[in-house]
């Protein structure tokens, strides 16, 4: 029987440009791993017609968004395609209290916010597109947003993309089962770390008090 040893929970970050199948990527891994929480960002930007308020995002206004910056409630928060974007700070902190690991879809903008807040507990995965040709296809395979949105966010990819290389790790998603072994194996690898295991220390003395 394995024990259970007492462990610090981590933030995963998963960032890439709009289309390279990051939300499906993460959706997989809520599914396949239990101890995974998803963080739900608040945003002002409008809801697709597949989403779900307090699913998908909480979807607020200006107002709103502005009154929640000032009272601090964002762990990071920046502007994505003309719209805020921000990760409320309280469920987070609750998440990772509770020893859980807490998965965020932030942008290169906001993952610089997070490492520079909370630098030990932060691991970041860029997650790239096989080819140019395959990302403009996802991106209008989607047909929920306008072909000018779609225009824009082709546009904005190289911003992104361009960031790349401030990521631990970087995957290509030309295969999407592979894609999310390659996550579960950094995720498995990162939660054995040392430090992420403050349990290990009384473990190890009690294994040596038996001996
Ligand atoms: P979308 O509008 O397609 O859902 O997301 C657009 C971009 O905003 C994506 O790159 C996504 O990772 C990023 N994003 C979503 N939520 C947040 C957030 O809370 N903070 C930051 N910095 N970026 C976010």
């Amino acid at each position: 029987m394995s024990m259970q040893i007492k462990r610090r929970g981590l933030m995963l970050v998963l960032s890439s440009p709009s289309g390279a199948g990051k939300t499906t990527l993460s959706r997989r891994l809520l599914e396949s791993d239990s101890n995974v929480t998803m963080s739900i960002s608040a945003t002002t930007r409008a809801k697709r017609p597949s989403e779900v308020d307090g699913r998908d995002y909480f979807f607020i206004d200006d107002e709103k968004f502005q009154l929640m910056v000032k009272a601090g409630e964002f762990l990071e928060h920046a502007q994505v395609f003309g719209h805020h974007y921000g990760t409320p700070k309280q469920p987070v902190l609750e998440a990772l209290a509770a020893g859980r690991d807490v998965l965020f879809d932030i942008d290169w903008q906001g993952t610089q916010q997070l490492r520079q807040q909370v630098r030990e507990d932060v691991v970041t995965i860029f997650v790239l597109p096989p080819s140019r040709d395959e990302l403009e296809r996802r991106l209008r395979a989607r047909a929920q947003d306008s072909a000018e949105v779609v225009m824009r966010r082709m546009a904005k990819a190289n911003d992104e993309l361009s960031h790349w290389a401030e990521y631990d790790y970087v995957i290509v998603n030309d295969d999407i089962v592979r894609a999310q072994t390659h996550v579960e194996t950094i995720l498995a690898a990162e939660r054995l770390k040392r430090a992420r295991q403050p349990g290990i220390p009384e473990f190890v003395e009690g294994l040596m008090r038996e001996a």
